[in-house]
């Protein structure tokens, strides 16, 4: 059984003081984590404070992103091992924004997950969609393409403990979320595309996540769908109380 994921990319936003009282105000509210898990992904200035403050709660803080190597002259990127260093669970690779303004490429992806395995962590893998690659009738081979180079060299063991997101870029920040099917279909062809690299049993066991304006209105459609284990929301996480909401997406109707 796939455990619901519902987790939260805060992007380059709040503060460190907001970010703390933040992880207080709802790390009671949270359900068990065996049986949804709960993640909030922030800037590497807040993770050690946010990561004691969740101690003993089921909340577990992510990093949005790393560098590829450990050590070395890369002025201004964070290490994957300093993440793990300080107990950071999950690391988000690969998401459209950066791909748009800071040039990550699948390669770079790819290089990425490698780290973050290599240091006993876990990547959110995001899958991007451009309205470019809907437009030209191209799209899942844009998505195969994506997931197929990030998981490149990487075993069907330690595949099946990454966690994938299909995250349509003009579906992010826009208010725009894709329809319950054109989610369950992006998932669905990352499934396919899974069950091709590996098998149908590892595919079952891979979490893939919907992420673009999901809300408290769209959240229970979604999680309904058999290949949405869960979503990433961006807007949506920035108040403890809708992100309460998400992650107790059971209890709304
Ligand atoms: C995101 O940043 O990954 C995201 C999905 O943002 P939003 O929910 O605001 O669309």
């Amino acid at each position: 059984m796939r455990v619901p994921f519902i987790g939260g990319n805060w992007k380059m936003n709040l503060s460190l003081t907001e970010a703390v009282a933040f992880v207080d105000e709802l790390k009671q509210q949270l359900p068990d984590k065996n049986e949804v898990e709960t993640v909030i992904a922030a800037s590497p200035l807040f993770l050690s404070a946010m990561i004691d403050h969740s101690l003993n709660s089921p909340l577990q803080i992510a990093a949005e992103n790393c560098f590829y190597e450990d050590y070395g002259a890369f002025t201004g990127e964070v290490s994957p091992k300093s993440l793990a260093e300080i107990k950071v669970p999950y690391v988000i690779v690969g998401h459209s924004e950066r791909r748009r303004y800071f040039n990550e490429t699948n390669d770079i992806v790819n290089k990425k997950v490698h780290s973050i395995l290599r240091n006993q962590m876990t990547p959110i893998i995001c899958c991007d969609e451009t309205m470019g690659s809907l437009d030209s009738g191209d799209h899942f081979a844009w998505v195969v393409n994506q997931i197929t180079t990030a998981l490149h060299g990487i075993d069907e063991e330690v595949a099946k403990q990454v966690v994938i997101a299909y995250e349509p870029s003009w579906a992010i920040g826009t208010g725009n979320s894709a329809s319950t099917s054109e989610a369950e279909e992006g998932c669905y062809l990352i499934r396919q595309t899974l069950a091709d690299i590996y098998s149908d049993e590892v595919a079952d066991e891979i979490r893939i996540l919907y992420g673009g304006s999901v809300n408290d209105q769209n959240i229970v459609k979604l999680m309904q769908e058999p290949d949405i284990d869960g979503v990433l929301a961006g807007k949506a996480s920035l108040q403890p109380s809708e992100f309460v909401k998400l992650a107790n997406f059971k209890r709304l109707k």
